[in-house]
């Protein structure tokens, strides 16, 4: 029998490394440690190290919105962003990591201005985008740097 296609998704909530078969994605698939959802339409927080470890994962695509609350377009994406994880969830899992709690973050991502959208697939960067945008073209900009 062929192992079922399965992809490592990293839980955003503990770090955790799950494999998830590829039929189970739309199942809301839950971390084997935590029990937290690892594909729910949902956009989790990262911290410095389960930032890292999803920026590396070889599984599905992750949209990262590197934000401030300080920053009030940051605050104004931030339900598009919310909405644009529902719309791409389970394909492409949507992230946000707080850049004045983790300014050495950021530095090593060379981001200047935020917020920053940065799409990470196979375990690198692969596009960004900059500024506030609409949930349609948060949308618009996953689809077109995640497939093929
Ligand atoms: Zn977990």
């Amino acid at each position: 029998m062929a192992l079922a296609e399965a992809v490592k998704l990293t839980c955003a909530t503990c770090g955790q490394g799950n494999r998830v078969p590829m039929s189970r994605l739309a199942e809301g698939p839950k971390c084997g440690v935590c029990g937290a959802a690892l594909v729910d339409g949902q956009v989790a927080e990262l911290d410095a190290t389960t930032h890292d470890k999803v920026t590396k994962e070889a599984g599905l695509p992750v949209l990262i919105d590197y934000w401030a609350p300080w920053c009030g377009p940051c605050r104004m994406m931030a339900p598009e962003f919310a909405k644009a994880a529902k719309a791409l969830a389970p394909s492409v899992r949507l992230m946000k990591l707080n850049t004045e709690d983790h300014p050495q973050i950021s530095a090593r991502a060379g981001i200047r201005g935020i917020p920053a959208l940065i799409l990470y697939k196979g375990g690198r960067e692969v596009a960004r985008l900059a500024g506030a945008r609409p949930a349609a073209d948060i949308i618009a900009f996953a689809r077109q740097h995640s497939t093929g």
